[in-house]
């Protein structure tokens, strides 16, 4: 057995030799666990990792963001590398510097303004979105191009042969600026660019005027000319014309990904396109979907550090322990027997919370408890609030942003619930498989993807299926789902231990997404730009 061992090892080491590795440059608004509020702060906190393991030199590119709290300290192993560079934009110059930070085998490189030191999160306060985020990402975007160029990580640059993976609206601005400002004058020549499209909601819109403040060439304007349609303009004098950053970067960039199968046939549609479904039509050949991978020594039931108890599809003894903890943190009556439901997310139109809302009061005559943790629109925030208050023995409505909470009721819970109207990936479900914990989940994007529909009588009448996928977006099918899955749980024990094991064995791991990618690149490299 050690010498077969020795040989699958050897033929790994072969393969690893034989890889083709690129020069890799993430950039990104968020890169956890130096920043997140979101599925891209994990992505870009994890791929690139798994990318240097496999033998790519990785730079990850991203905001030096300092709020003035404890959170803070995550920058404190990044050094300022002596090495400012200026940026013109805004009608004038700006100085950036750059820290840096070498770790699991990945160069962390922050970029450093004042712009990006206040109280709040990577985008906004509590009074809504920064009115400079614009000028913020703008300058991020130029500083990426420039890091490859400039910066001697360990030593010696990157140089002009990288690949550049560019993720959403914030690092738009980078295959516009190859192709307007670098490729013309011979650098970057050999350079390719990945959108990478996470949330295709957001794009980076501003009034037309605020185009030469971009640091762009005049003449690649058409690239970013973005023009409304006439519903959505606010007077009828209103030529309805902007920039719109993503698309400027679908336009350049060599190739577009996104974070799953279905959502990147979805933007090509026009319920899922916001507007932009044309243009990605007729990218439609540079256009793939990789499911998101999960950092799986993160978010390891048999390992876990925030819960109370460990456990795995061998024995899952311990996720009983784990929900009667939750229950008492709660300060939920503490019942085995009762269904606890979960939710954990952004408060955002896009989860579908006006779903939950809807579906609460008649979801609260049934019996069953229900978590929810998240922030966001205040609106939902307050909401959740009275909703606890009106239901003491069986709603609770955590609001706020806390990681540790997150895994304990991604542990204790029976069912996850995820009603997004869209959904790119959508992490939350592939951390609940894993734990054990059943998604009921719209059928949209990534959810319909990753979760597998149950159906009792299919695999010789054993059952297959990993959750519940519902449709339409109603606040009916929701609930008939929710009360089916109530039903099974309660009813058919083995039936519900089979699904929560099949579901926590599925592979979600970081390593299958990364050699999807890996074919990317290779198409990206050898298709001329
Ligand atoms: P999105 O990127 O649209 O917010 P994803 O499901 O892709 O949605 O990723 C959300 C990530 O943020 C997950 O890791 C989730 O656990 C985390 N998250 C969201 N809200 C909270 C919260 N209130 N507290 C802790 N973690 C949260």
């Amino acid at each position: 057995a050690a010498e077969s061992e020795d040989k699958d090892e050897r033929i790994e080491e072969e393969k690893v030799q034989n890889r083709v590795t690129y020069n890799i440059v993430f950039v990104t608004a968020e890169a956890a666990p130096y920043s997140k509020t979101g599925g891209l702060g994990d992505v870009c906190g994890s791929l690139p990792v798994v990318l240097a393991g496999r033998g790519h030199r990785v730079m990850v590119v991203s905001p030096r963001y300092l709020n003035g709290t404890p959170a803070d300290k995550k920058f404190a192993g990044a050094f300022d590398l002596d090495r400012r560079i200026k940026v013109h934009c805004f009608e004038g110059e700006q100085e950036v510097a750059f820290f840096h930070e070498y770790k699991n085998g990945v160069d962390w490189v922050f970029v450093d303004h004042p712009s990006y030191h206040r109280a709040g999160n990577p985008y906004g306060d509590g009074h809504g979105a920064f009115g400079d985020n614009q000028f913020r990402f703008t300058l991020l975007c130029h500083a990426a191009c420039e890091a490859p160029l400039v910066l001697p990580l360990g030593g010696y640059t990157y140089g002009g042969k990288c690949l550049f993976l560019v993720n959403d609206w914030h690092a738009g601005l980078v295959p516009v600026l190859l192709a307007s400002k670098y490729r013309p004058y011979g650098t970057y020549k050999d350079a390719r660019s990945i959108l990478v499209i996470h949330n295709l909601g957001h794009q980076g819109v501003e009034p037309a005027v605020t185009y030469k403040n971009l640091g762009l060439p005049q003449e690649w304007y058409g690239a970013l000319e973005w023009v409304f349609p006439t519903w959505a303009r606010t007077h009828a004098l209103d030529p309805g014309e902007a920039v719109n950053i993503l698309k400027g970067a679908i336009v350049t960039a060599d190739r577009i990904l996104t974070v799953s199968k279905g959502y990147a046939w979805e933007i090509t549609t026009v319920e899922g396109g916001y507007g932009l479904n044309e243009l990605l039509s007729s990218r439609r050949i540079v256009l793939n979907g990789i499911v998101n991978g999960i950092d799986v020594s993160e978010w390891d039931p048999s390992s876990d550090g925030h819960i109370v108890s460990h456990y795995s599809a061998d024995d899952l003894s311990g996720k009983a322990q784990c929900k009667t903890a939750l229950q008492k943190e709660l300060g939920l009556p503490i019942r085995p027997e009762c269904p606890l439901i979960g939710f954990i997310g952004r408060l955002d139109y896009q989860k579908g919370i006006d779903l939950i809302r809807w579906g609460i009061p008649e979801l609260m005559h049934d019996d069953v408890q229900f978590v929810m943790l998240g922030s966001g629109d205040p609106l939902y925030e307050d909401w959740m609030r009275a909703a606890e208050a009106t239901y003491r023995d069986k709603f609770r409505g955590w609001v706020g942003f806390n990681v540790p909470i997150s895994h304990r009721i991604t542990a204790g819970c029976d069912i996850l619930l995820m009603p997004s109207r869209y959904e790119p990936c959508g992490l939350n479900q592939l951390y609940a498989m894993r734990y054990g914990t059943i998604p009921v989940v719209h059928a949209t994007g990534g959810l319909r993807d990753t979760v597998e529909n149950f159906s009792p009588y299919a695999g010789d009448g054993n059952g297959e299926g990993t959750g519940w996928i519902f449709s339409p977006l109603a606040k009916e099918s929701m609930l008939q789902a929710l009360r089916t899955a109530m039903m099974t749980y309660r009813d058919h024990k083995s039936t519900w231990e089979a699904l929560m094991r099949r579901g926590m064995l599925r592979d979600f791991t970081w390593e299958t997404a990364a050699i999807q990618y890996e074919q990317v690149f290779e198409w990206a490299c050898i298709d001329p730009p």
